[in-house]
């Protein structure tokens, strides 16, 4: 991918961040038909590690931390860790290591295993 193609790729990526934030912002998932249900949830009736997220990006947006917390609190806290990988994506030729060590196989193997034990804890706890 060529510099200019990657920076419209970038644009294109926060322009569509910025919609989707927007969509969340003015619409409530909880009593929209607007936002898909969880087909994890659906089928087997066990929470997935990414349920309520929608309803916390909602809550987050008008400033209710403690909701958005409720409906799932990984996702909070996974909000650094995904603007980290994003910066380590836009910066990716200019921070090399930097993009090496976030991207890492024990980076990525730790965020997969939290996420798991998140899915197991939140259904029996
Ligand atoms: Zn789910």
């Amino acid at each position: 991918m060529t510099s200019a193609s990657r920076r419209y790729t970038v644009v294109a990526a926060i322009l569509l961040a910025i919609t989707v934030l927007c969509i969340y912002f003015y619409f409530n998932p909880e009593s929209g038909r607007l936002f898909p249900r969880c087909p994890f949830l659906i089928l087997t009736g066990f929470q997935c590690p990414g349920c309520g997220s929608q309803r916390a990006i909602h809550s987050l947006l008008h400033g209710d931390i403690a909701s958005a917390w409720h409906f799932n609190a990984v996702m909070l806290l996974f909000i650094p860790i995904v603007a980290i990988l994003l910066i380590a994506e836009i910066k990716r030729e200019k921070w090399a290591r930097f993009y090496a060590s976030v991207n890492s196989r024990y980076v990525i193997w730790g965020i997969a295993a939290i996420l798991l034990l998140w899915g197991v804890l939140r259904n029996i706890c």
